[in-house]
C-alpha cells in the first residue's frame, strides 16, 4: 500500500459513524485513528500528532466544545467538527472555540473529504513559514511537535515536548 496522505484522528462515540469514516478515509489513503471519548481523543492527539482531527460535538464524557478548547491550549491541529443540523449555536460556538470547519450530520462523504482537503491545504501554507529550530544535533519542529537528535526522531509525549 502507498504511504498515507495524512493522519486523521476521529473522535466520535457512535460506532457506525466511526466505521463509515474509517472506511471512507482509508479508501482515500488517509491513515485513521479512532477515539470514542473526548478524554481519550485529547490523549491520542498528544501521543500521535495527527494532521487533522474530526470531532463529534456530542460525546458521552466531555462535550466537543471542551475538547476544542483543551486542544487549542497547546496545538493548532486543524479540527473539523461534526454537528447536528439543528444546532446552529453549538456550531458557531465550536468555530469560536477554534474549530477550523464543520460538517452537518448527516453528511455526505464527498463534502467531508472536500473540507478535509481544504483545511489540510491551509495548514500546509501555514507550515511553510514555521517553526523548525536547529541547534547542534538537535532539531525541533514546533509546528509538528516533533524532535530529532542526530537525525533520529525522539518520541515525546505532550508534556515532555513542552
Ligand atoms: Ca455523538
Amino acid at each position: 500500500m502507498s504511504d498515507p496522505i495524512a493522519k486523521i484522528l476521529v473522535i466520535e462515540d457512535e460506532a457506525p459513524i466511526r466505521k463509515f469514516l474509517r472506511i471512507s478515509l482509508e479508501a482515500h489513503r488517509y491513515k485513521v485513528l479512532e477515539a470514542r471519548l473526548g478524554e481519550v481523543g485529547i490523549a491520542t492527539c498528544a501521543d500521535e500528532s495527527p494532521d487533522l482531527v474530526i470531532l463529534d460535538l456530542g460525546l458521552p464524557d466531555i462535550d466537543g466544545q471542551t475538547v476544542i478548547s483543551r486542544l487549542r491550549d497547546w496545538t493548532d491541529v486543524p479540527i473539523v467538527v461534526l454537528s447536528v443540523r439543528s444546532d446552529e449555536r453549538q456550531k458557531v460556538a465550536a468555530l469560536d472555540a477554534g474549530a477550523n470547519d464543520y460538517v452537518t450530520k448527516p453528511f455526505g462523504i464527498s463534502e467531508l473529504l472536500a473540507r478535509v482537503r481544504v483545511v489540510l491545504r491551509d495548514r500546509g501554507k501555514g507550515a511553510k513559514e514555521s517553526a523548525l529550530f536547529e541547534h547542534g544535533g538537535l532539531r525541533i519542529d514546533l509546528h509538528e511537535r516533533r524532535a530529532w537528535v542526530d537525525e533520529r526522531e525522539v518520541r515525546l509525549t505532550r508534556k515532555e515536548f513542552e
